[in-house]
């Protein structure tokens, strides 16, 4: 199938390879002449796993292009993604500017029958909207299609290519059969696609990322309440996970989680029942603990040393989960700010997100090539994402760099048995 899909970020950069990979002649489209340029060169805006090489592969076979001419890709295309942001208004809301400006782009465009698939996560009602809008544009016949996207950062080309499930919302037969046929090479193992309304499946994806979320933030106070009372989060993670009602995914305490995705979704989510005069409680709740995990953190830190002032604090992973450059939202952000005003002085690693932590800290953190180089000379480590290769290090080299051997583990990487048997004070999250 000929396929257009606009916005080569992540998400859209994923799918476009993907669905190249199976076969089929993509166009994919960024308003970022930069980004575009540096694509055709083969240079990844982004680090995910597998993607250079098989966006490499694709671009050799003819069968994925990149542009900024969205006349051309929409006109030659039987089906058109949507993949742009959806940021965050002040007010919580999804900012669908991005998304109702490409779909008025693409009705501009139209030369013929379309599906034009919404795979951008927005509000529900938003799909109408983008009926209505290219309805007064075109008089061409067209499909709307909500296919909320539900890969993990990190792992997207595998997720992609191995999804749980492919949620489609239609309104009509032809555009089902296509967006079927389109996914079918994807879900040979089994899995199901899921074939639903317009606003149900916009709503899909909103609950999944609040459900995740909520899981985050519940097991968060489950480790504060295992602090007060000496209890170990581990023994309650696996015995309440080995409950089958339950099960052991997304049951790890941390720092909090960030991301493009859950702060936004979840806020959008909020906004959007309210403007239904729906209160939707659990989720702002969500919210709140989320944010009281961060402070709490860094409160242990105080505590230990009484003022932070003057201390030289390493810190590895910047990114908001390992395997990832994308710091948006992470929880290393607000870690390292309040560590700058407490003037602490910071030494950072991360494996991929160097770049981007250089356009967002410039000159007011040390950012070391190496995660030891982070060491020297530091009064403590706080681990703020779990990348493997933290996982075992040479605690007698890092003893041995370090100024005190004190970590502060944000993801419970290490055990505090052998911590302690290292010569290392350790403090972790509900343990
Ligand atoms: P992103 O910021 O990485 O990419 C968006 C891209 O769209 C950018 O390259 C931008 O230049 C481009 N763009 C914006 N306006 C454009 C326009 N008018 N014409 C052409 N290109 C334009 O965003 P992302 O992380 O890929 O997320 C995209 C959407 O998918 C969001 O709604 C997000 O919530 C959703 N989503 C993201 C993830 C994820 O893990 N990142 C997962 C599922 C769903």
């Amino acid at each position: 199938m000929k396929i257009a899909v606009v916005g080569s970020g992540y998400v859209g950069l994923v799918l476009g390879a993907c669905l190249a990979e199976n076969g089929n002649d993509v166009t994919c489209i960024d308003k970022d002449a930069a980004k575009v340029r540096s694509l055709r060169r083969g240079v990844m805006p982004i680090y995910e796993p597998g993607l250079e090489e098989m966006v490499r592969r694709n671009r050799a076979e003819e069968r994925l292009e990149f542009t900024t001419d969205l006349p051309r890709a929409v006109r030659a295309a039987s089906i058109v993604f949507i993949a742009v942001g959806t940021p965050q208004h002040e007010d919580g809301s999804a900012d669908l500017s991005h998304v109702l400006g490409v779909a008025r782009d693409i009705a501009k465009a139209m030369n013929g029958y379309k599906v034009i698939v919404d795979k951008s996560t927005v509000p529900v009602g938003t799909a109408a909207r983008v009926r209505e809008l290219i309805q007064r544009e075109t008089t061409h016949a067209f499909s709307v299609v909500s296919n909320p996207e539900f890969l993990k950062q990190g792992a997207a080309v595998e997720d992609f290519l191995k999804p749980d499930r492919v949620v489609i919302g239609v309104e009509d037969d032809r555009a089902r059969e296509m967006m079927i046929e389109l996914y079918a090479p994807f879900t040979r193992t089994g899995a199901p696609i899921m074939v639903m309304d317009l606003v149900s499946a916009e709503l899909c994806k909103y609950a999944a990322n609040a459900i995740l979320a909520t899981r985050i933030s519940f097991m968060n106070e489950v480790a504060n309440v295992c602090e007060a009372f000496g209890a170990d989060v581990d023994q309650v993670r696996k015995a309440i996970g080995a409950d089958r009602r339950i099960g052991p995914s997304f049951l790890f305490p941390g720092i909090g989680f960030g991301g493009s995705c859950f702060p936004k979704d979840i806020k959008a989510l909020i906004k959007f029942s309210g403007d239904k005069g729906y209160d939707f409680q659990t989720l702002k709740a969500v919210e709140r603990v989320n944010e009281a995990q961060k402070v709490r953190f860094v409160a242990k830190m105080e505590a230990h040393f009484g003022s932070l002032k003057n201390r030289t604090i390493a810190v590895w992973g910047l990114s908001f989960k390992p395997r990832t450059d994308d710091m948006r939202e992470a929880p290393a952000i607000p870690l390292i700010n309040r560590l700058l005003r407490a003037r602490a002085k910071v030494q950072a690693f991360d494996p991929q997100a160097k770049p981007v932590a250089k356009r967002l800290f410039g000159n007011k953190i040390t950012l070391a090539d190496k995660s030891y180089s982070a060491l020297k000379g530091a009064d403590a480590l706080v681990i703020a994402t779990e990348w493997s290769e933290f996982r075992e290090p040479d605690f007698g080299r890092m003893r041995k760099l370090m100024k005190t051997p004190v970590i502060f583990d944000g993801r419970n990487i290490y055990s505090p048995d052998q911590m302690k048997a290292q010569g290392f004070t350790y403090y972790s999250v509900g343990r």
